[in-house]
């Protein structure tokens, strides 16, 4: 019993002391996300409903754009003649805080909010990222901070960026290229995950390109002297590509997507198309792997008779850490403390782990220390890295499913529709809105974020890999 009290006695001093840290702008911050929770989570799950895929998230661009103009910021919409692009800005002058939303959908991971597979609707999109909250969170943080510059308690410039078509196209480059970070001081991102800290981790460059074969059509038995085949072209191609990993960087990674093999077995195939994508964690050494797989093409082009053309879709840059900013966020987590769960969150979470395979331990929300930067981080790629080439960076991971979730899969779109994503997402608008208060409030942080950026991009020019306007349907 004793023991007990002292427990509690304890509890209450640490809740006490991480209170007493909550300075009163961060109360009234999150006291604005929380005003605005029941409206971010509507957002949420209409985006979440819709499931617009890269380029066509017209109706998910325009929720968030609309909350954003009710809520007194200024829109522009179809920014860097992308329509589902768009700015959202309040306030004047220095500083000029950014903040990423993403809303774009996967293909195929439609799903109901229920804890084993079950699509909504057989074969179409769903939020396998988590993006529907993405956009809705930092929403959320722009406009709690939105509402601190209008009180006057402090100044500054904040500018939140409806980044689309992040899975499949890269937006974000095209929208570095159109120069809408350039009066940006410090950015800030999240991303939705299976844990909870600030992100020092890079992710990986990577490259897409599409090679088409062109060959002649005959027929396939009776003159296929006639024919030069295209999809002879395709097979040596892979086959080239197969032999080549032997001798590429182990960090490094080559996939392809056949697009078109040819229609019919009776006919020798006059086209044929690949998506082709090469990945490092080090963009130097990603772009000699990139030309040697260019190559190729030219090969199996010469071996197969049949001519080549090369099509660039786009590149990113792997990302630009920041460790300052990282410090920043981090103590932001620590105030905040982890996020807890009802029985039936950790039940429902028990059950995705036991769908997929995993440990049945429920969700970690707990707070993870800033971790040493990977030098050669393993894992994925995002066009953030192209805007953390131009602006300091400051990311963050929250927890919105169970631990060790299959990511980019119904289960992350069953969380993200629920409770267990809503809570992930209120929490993320609330570490971000904080964070983006200290650096209104305390010029030198700003100062340091940017010295490390300069320090860490050294004399390297960021040259964004596109050729020219996003491939967008209609334009
Ligand atoms: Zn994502």
């Amino acid at each position: 019993m004793k023991k007990i009290s002292t427990l509690l006695f304890l509890g209450l001093i640490s809740l006490n002391l991480s209170a007493q840290k909550l300075t009163s702008n961060k109360k009234a911050l999150i006291a604005s996300v929380e005003q605005h929770k029941d409206n971010l989570i509507k957002i949420s799950d209409s985006i979440w409903a819709l499931a617009e895929t890269a380029f066509e998230e017209s109706k998910s661009a325009e929720i968030l754009a609309k909350y954003a103009e009710e809520n007194g910021m200024n829109v522009t919409r179809g920014v860097a003649n992308i329509p589902t692009a768009f700015t959202a800005t309040y306030g004047s002058g220095k500083p000029v805080i950014s903040i990423l939303g993403e809303f774009d959908a996967l293909p195929g991971l439609s799903q109901n909010t229920v804890p084993t597979k079950d699509p909504r609707i057989e074969g179409a999109p769903g939020h396998g990222c988590g993006h529907n909250m993405f956009g809705a969170a930092s929403l959320g943080a722009a406009i709690a901070i939105k509402e601190q510059i209008e009180a006057g308690k402090i100044k500054g410039t904040v500018k939140f960026l409806g980044t689309p078509a992040e899975e499949k196209y890269f937006a974000k480059v095209w929208m570095v290229e159109a120069g809408l970070w350039d009066d940006v001081d410090v950015n800030v991102s999240w991303h939705p995950g299976a844990n909870i800290e600030a992100d020092v981790q890079s992710g990986l460059s990577l490259i897409d390109f599409i090679v088409e074969f062109y060959g002649q059509a005959a027929h396939a038995s009776a003159d296929p002297w006639n024919g030069r085949s295209a999809s002879d072209a395709l097979e040596l191609y892979t086959t080239g590509i197969n032999y080549y990993r032997e001798h590429i960087r182990p960090t490094s990674r080559i996939h392809y997507h056949i697009q078109d093999g040819g229609q019919v077995v009776n006919v020798v195939p006059d086209y044929s198309r690949i998506w082709v994508r090469v990945r490092d964690p080090k963009r130097k050494v990603m772009l000699p792997t990139y030309e040697q797989v260019k190559k190729m093409a030219e090969g199996a082009a010469i071996m197969a008779n049949v001519d080549y053309k090369i099509s660039l879709v786009s590149g990113i840059y792997e990302t630009l850490v920041n460790r300052s900013g990282g410090e920043i966020m981090q103590k932001n987590l620590e105030l905040l403390g982890p996020i807890t769960y009802t029985d039936e969150e950790i039940a429902y979470g028990k059950s995705i782990q036991e769908a997929t395979g995993k440990p049945q331990v429920g969700m970690d929300s707990n707070i993870n220390p800033l971790r040493e930067t990977e030098e050669l981080p393993g894992g994925g790629s995002t066009d953030v890295g192209d805007v953390s080439w131009n602006v300091p960076n400051i990311n963050l991971s929250v927890t919105v499913a169970p631990k060790d979730t299959p990511w980019h899969s119904w289960a992350v779109v069953a969380c993200g529709g629920m409770s267990i994503g809503h809570k992930g997402m209120v929490y993320a608008a609330k570490a971000m809105g904080m964070t983006m208060l200290d650096l209104f409030e305390n010029p030198k942080l700003v100062d340091k974020v940017k010295e490390e950026y300069k320090t860490r991009k050294g004399d390297e020019k960021y040259e964004a890999m596109i050729d020219g306007p996003p491939p967008i349907q209609g334009q």
